[in-house]
């Protein structure tokens, strides 16, 4: 019989999943000799050698029987000349070698269910070792300093393994053959409890203990996979007024871990689709409605009507709740105000040593912070409200080729990098508010390390049209080094690219709805419906909501009263109506002076037409939040009044030209403040909102013959706009879409720069 020789290259996510134990198992089951091993691309490199027929099943059940969390992207298959060589089949020491682009490592993974198994398993070498993992779970991304994905290139390469592990290691059969991070009590990561001030404290179960002190009301800052967390309990006031104090947030919201689903269940709803993403392999934080038996502390998610929940993901997260009755631990990420999430264990200490009572460190370093994901269901349709640990750095596979390798740095606030290549976006972890030379570097090491990693040959680097976001410096200080192609891409068209490629669609009317945006003539935009096409560059402005005073710019975005005062002010007297609120006012009647002054006067005033500082002036109006201590709270607790409101006001779109008007509708709901609840009067703003967008989307849409209708920006979010928008733009007989894959919200900013300068500008 004649011996065919291959050699075969597999892209996609082939490293860190179990793929050369996988290939090993299928060539000797197929009496295939050769080898597989590890490349510097993050591929996988395979040579052959047998009958013909044995090949071709062993390409079979490469594509069917695949782990499960490889990612097969492409398999390159070259016939290889000369006589047989091989002895049998072998896993080779990787290779250096760069040769393809586009493969990736994966995001870290929850703990499996066989691994949790053997946590409880009292016989077991790694019963209760909290840092127990296999083939199928544990961290990839924030553990890998460099590629091939081998130990030495791990911050695992601190931990020699023992005789037992390096026995599982070598042994085909067992399941943790060739896993990177097998580690045992004997030979891996120690978990230990300190003081404040970093004394040891000894005890035989610090990961126990940890969560008795939790339990009764310490605060104990939590190393993890990506960071640190600082936790509490959720049952108690105490700890959480102490926390919030020191952390100085006296209203954002905290994520908490359930301990299970079950327990979940009983303080908030939840969907079939929430309790698929809440138990998937990547875990995200899900906003889940409180239930009406929600008995968790008010102080978690104050004035919201959800709350965000995550279960553990570690085996160290199961251990926490094992001798404790606590339902949830809140566990919100470690990050001193417009900085990363902190990593390592001494600067840790320096930087929470005042805000919490213990650490529960262990002695393993982080390679790359990454937060948690926050995730959000409408109906069925996930929303990321910030996608990281668990989807980060896997690719969001597109329909469409990119024309060339573009990089994407976002804009000021919740930023990400993206690399575009081909028809793969990587879209880095969360990297927050880029402001500060701290968020700055962690932006730039991001993308630097994604387009490392996919072995990427840039040609063009993307940013807002911002002239002075630090992102926009960062973008033409990288132009000028590399040699690439910088393009500025206006923030609302970005959002509205991201979709369009997302969805391959050629061309959309496009409602964009957030906070802020530097606009194309340099005013401040935020409500804006753009007609985009992918032949012409650019885009057309074709409508947008009525512009709207801000008095003092920045301060009103703060205080939200001076947006509705700047608003009522044309036609209703305000200044009784200010004096009554005057304690919400930081200078009080005097400032309420100068405001009105202002106003009078037209001094000190920018005008926007963004859509988060109505629902911001309506939630002012309303007395649910007079000043905004976090991004979006506002417009979030106007949501959460509205989710149990109705439509009393039915008010109808006022459209004049090109403008959906504002004013009017604010005024109906400040002249019947008293008369209806604010339930229902938050409802009504959103149906006017909802309403008067879809009608001027569907007409610019009917007027230049495009059948469909995009929905992005950060108040993308709210559900109670999207879906009413969704079933107004369906029954017009128009299609309408919204981000499935990446957020809507400024998360995915970065990824629609890429898109226009990797698919639509040159
Ligand atoms: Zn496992
Ligand atoms: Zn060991």
């Amino acid at each position: 019989m004649a011996c065919v020789r291959v050699k075969i290259e597999v892209t996609g996510i082939v490293q860190g999943v179990g793929f050369r134990p996988f290939i090993y198992r299928i060539a000797v089951k197929n009496n295939l000799k050769g080898y597989v091993r590890n490349r510097g691309d993050a591929g996988a490199e395979i040579v052959l050698e047998g009958e013909e027929g044995d090949i071709k099943n062993f390409l079979k059940d490469l594509r069917t029987k695949k782990p499960p969390l490889a990612q097969i992207h492409d398999v390159i298959i070259k016939k290889l000349g000369g006589k047989s060589e091989y002895e049998k089949f072998a896993i080779y020491k990787s290779s250096n070698e760069l040769e393809l682009s586009g493969s990736v490592i994966p995001p870290d993974i929850a703990i499996c269910d066989e691994c949790i198994e053997e946590l409880r398993a009292p016989k077991n070498q790694r019963h209760e070792y909290f840092f127990i993992t296999c083939v199928n779970c544990g961290p990839r991304y924030t553990i890998i300093e460099g590629l091939p994905y081998d130990r030495e290139n791990t911050t695992m390469r601190d931990f020699p393994m023992c005789n037992f592990c390096q026995s599982e290691y070598t042994d085909p059969l067992n399941r943790r053959f060739h896993a990177q991070t097998v580690a045992c009590p004997k030979c891996g990561p120690k978990a230990y409890l300190t003081t404040r001030e970093g004394n040891l404290i000894e005890h035989k179960d610090p990961i126990r203990e940890a969560g008795k002190l939790l339990s009764e009301g310490s605060i104990v800052a939590i190393k993890g996979y990506g960071g640190f967390h600082v936790a509490t309990s959720t049952t108690k006031d105490e700890p959480l007024i102490r926390l919030r104090k020191v952390k100085h947030r006296s209203q954002k919201p905290f994520a908490i871990m359930a301990r299970s689903l079950e327990v979940a269940k009983t303080f908030a709803e939840v969907s079939e689709r929430e309790a698929e993403l809440l138990t998937s392999y990547a875990r995200p934080i899900v906003l889940l409605n409180k239930s009406d038996e929600y008995y968790l502390s008010d102080l978690i998610a104050p004035g919201l009507h959800n709350v965000g929940v995550m279960l553990p993901y570690t085996g160290l997260h199961y251990m926490l709740f094992d001798e404790v009755d606590e339902p949830a631990f809140v566990m919100t990420s470690a990050n001193p105000p417009n900085q990363p999430i902190i990593k390592d264990n001494e600067e840790a200490l320096q930087k929470l040593g005042g805000t919490v009572d213990y650490f529960l460190f262990h002695n393993r370093q982080i390679a790359h912070r990454c937060d948690d994901s926050v995730t959000r269901v409408h109906n069925r349709n996930l929303v990321f409200i910030r996608r990281s640990r668990g989807y980060a750095p896997a690719p969001i596979m597109l329909r469409v080729k990119a024309k060339r390798c573009t990089v994407g740095l976002g804009g000021e606030q919740n930023n990400t990098a993206c690399v575009l290549l081909g028809n793969k976006a990587f879209i880095s972890q969360h990297v927050g508010d880029v402001e500060n030379v701290e968020t700055r570097d962690f932006l730039e090491n991001a993308a630097k390390h994604l387009i490392r990693l996919t072995n990427s040959k840039v040609e063009a680097v993307a940013c807002d049209l911002h002239p002075k976001f630090t992102t926009t410096k960062l973008a033409h200080d990288l132009a000028e080094k590399n040699d690439w192609q910088l393009i500025q891409v206006q923030h609302h068209y970005a959002h509205i690219a991201a979709l369009m490629v997302e969805h391959d669609v050629k061309e959309v009317i496009g409602v964009c709805c957030d906070g802020y945006g530097y606009g194309a003539d340099g005013e401040a935009w935020g409500g804006e419906i753009l007609l985009c096409t992918s032949e012409s560059s650019g885009f057309k402005r074709v409508a947008y909501l009525e512009k709207q005073p801000l008095i003092g710019g920045d301060l009103a975005t703060r205080y939200p009263l001076r947006i509705a005062a700047g608003i009522l002010f044309k036609k209703a007297n305000v200044e009784n109506w200010l004096l009554q609120n005057k304690r919400s006012f930081p200078h009080g009647e005097s400032e309420i002076q100068i405001v009105l002054h202002q106003l009078e006067k037209g001094n000190n005033i920018i005008r926007t037409t963004s859509c988060g500082r109505v629902l911001d002036a309506v939630a002012a109006v309303l007395g649910i939040c007079y000043e905004r201590t976090y991004e979006g709270e506002p417009a979030m607790k106007l949501e959460a009044s509205a989710m149990k409101g109705k439509d009393v006001l039915k008010l109808q779109p006022i459209i004049k030209g090109n403008t959906l008007e504002t004013t009017q509708m604010l005024l109906e709901i400040f002249e019947n403040r008293e008369k209806h609840s604010k339930a229902d009067l938050a409802y009504s703003a959103h149906a006017y909102l909802a309403k008067g967008l879809a009608a001027l989307a569907i007409e610019k849409a009917l007027e230049n013959s495009i059948k469909t209708i995009g929905f992005s920006g950060g108040v993308a979010c709210n559900e109670i706009l999207a879906l009413t928008m969704r079933k107004i733009v369906k029954s017009a007989g128009l299609g309408f879409l919204v981000h499935e894959a990446v957020p809507p919200g400024d998360g995915g900013l970065s990824f629609g720069q890429a898109v226009v300068g990797g698919f639509f500008q040159f």
